[in-house]
């Protein structure tokens, strides 16, 4: 693997599908809530990958639905 001069790009993915589309809901009493326009997840929990990782997620999602 060839080290990169770019700098790592974080994207903030759900933690259920690795979709970046991520939606902040209006914040209530219980804080932060994002909502996944994917997999209509729901919760305060996001993950920050790279774009590596948020692919890995991905596949993983894809495999356990089929
Ligand atoms: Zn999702």
């Amino acid at each position: 693997m060839t080290p990169s001069m770019k700098p790592e790009k974080i994207l903030e993915v759900c933690p259920v599908c690795g979709s970046s589309e991520l939606y902040l809901e209006a914040g209530g009493y219980t804080g932060k809530v994002y909502r996944c326009k994917r997999c209509d997840y729901m919760g305060a929990l996001i993950v920050e990958a790279d774009e590596e990782m948020a692919r890995a997620i991905r596949e993983d999602y894809d495999q356990k639905k089929l």
